[in-house]
């Protein structure tokens, strides 16, 4: 039986998946079982930060699988140590959870934003404010945190508590943050809502109303962070810092990690035997993420993202059928004219070149590791569907 058909009669259809059967990859491209190979400007969904099966990554996992694959959170490893000092020293924060995904990122977050409120004010002060149009992931309760109404059928009920305003509408925030607001959560970029940037006007606002309140701010960089918009975080490009900040996606380079990061304020909220998870810290996915952050901590890497996003944007400026690109770094949306973007994902897909949608947009998130020739390639393929 080939792949397609016995991947469709034991896995459960929750995606919509195209017909290629990915078999492997090296740097900025992707081969399928056939022997085609595609230009990757999708990196997973923003996972594979360094590209496929980058040499010190590699040596960096497969040198954990070999000396110690897991161990139980009742026990100490270093290489979790070591992730973690790493992440506070760039980040700036005081402490960190680990989980495995954004969901779980963002869990966590929500918990300890609770707790806080609760441990200090007692009841009735749990609501969550979120962002109309924001992702926050897939289980009940970031689903219930999720700004979009088709993420709200079928999974009643939702966890109560969260409150959605409106992206970059001043008013309508201040309206909401009343004695009932625990935090507030957004998303600086957002990604599955469409690449929609927030102004800074509106995170200024943010901040400072929260911070006249003692409301927290959550900044959910499962997308934006670990260096894709040419900053660790996007949250480096405004004036203040979210209380708490989630990562995961390209964290550990295309294994399963979740970061939770709190500040000096928050770094003890969770105490022992309020928050776990069995896999959360897995020494190989901490070993993958030490690759990570050696790669964007040497050189002047981070500023090529900047630069390369710069030479994406323009690029994409200069066809005729795009109408405006939003975002920062390698992290791009770009609006079309007439085209259907899912269509031209799926004609790109036959020409080699893999990308992504974000609502109606075109979505580019390619490896933090591409090359000006490898971004020219995709272009050529891209000009050729637009033309
Ligand atoms: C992808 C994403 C999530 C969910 O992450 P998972 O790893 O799929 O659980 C949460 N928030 C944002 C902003 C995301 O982009």
């Amino acid at each position: 039986m080939d792949t397609i058909k016995k991947f469709d009669s034991n896995i459960m259809g929750t995606y919509g998946r195209y017909p290629l059967v990915m078999e492997k990859g090296s740097r900025e491209t992707a081969t399928d079982e056939n022997g085609r190979q595609y230009i990757d400007f999708g990196s997973g969904i923003g996972t594979n930060s360094l590209g496929y099966c980058n040499e010190n990554w590699v040596e960096a996992v497969c040198g954990q699988v070999k000396t110690l694959q897991h161990t139980s959170n009742y026990y100490y490893t270093k290489v979790q140590a070591d992730f973690a000092e790493r992440l506070n020293q760039i980040t700036g924060y005081s402490a960190v959870f680990f989980g495995n995904s954004g969901a779980e990122a963002n869990e966590c977050a929500i918990k300890l934003a609770r707790k806080y409120s609760f441990d200090k004010y007692g009841k009735g002060r749990h609501n969550i404010i979120t962002l109309k149009n924001s992702f926050h992931g897939r289980t009940l309760c970031t689903l219930s945190a999720t700004g979009q109404d088709v993420f709200h059928d079928y999974f009643f009920p939702f966890v109560e508590g969260f409150i959605n305003v409106e992206a970059n509408d001043t008013e309508d925030l201040k309206a909401r943050l009343d004695d009932t607001v625990c935090a507030v959560m957004i998303e600086y970029i957002q990604g599955e809502g469409g690449v929609v940037p927030l102004n800074k006007d509106f995170v200024d606002a943010v901040f400072e109303l929260c911070g006249e309140k003692d409301i927290l701010v959550i900044a959910d960089e499962v997308q934006t962070g670990v260096g894709r918009t040419g900053k660790f975080l996007a949250g480096d490009h405004f004036s203040h810092k979210a209380n708490v900040t989630t990562l995961a996606k390209g964290i550990a380079g295309g294994l399963p990690m979740g970061a939770c990061l709190a500040d000096e304020r928050c770094r003890n909220v969770l105490g022992k035997g309020t928050h776990g998870s069995t896999f959360g810290g897995n020494p190989v996915s901490c070993a993958g993420g030490l690759a990570v952050l050696d790669f964007i901590q040497s050189g002047n890497h981070l500023q090529q993202v900047t630069e390369k996003g710069d030479y994406l944007r323009n690029k994409l400026l200069d066809i005729g059928e795009i109408q405006k690109v939003d975002g920062m770094g390698l992290m791009l949306g770009a609006s079309l004219k007439t085209k259907n973007a899912s269509e031209v994902v799926a004609e790109a897909l036959e020409k080699g070149l893999l990308m992504l949608t974000a609502k109606d947009k075109l979505r580019f998130l390619p490896p933090l590791t591409i090359t000006y020739e490898e971004i020219d390639r995709g272009i050529a393929i891209l000009e050729g569907i637009l033309k």
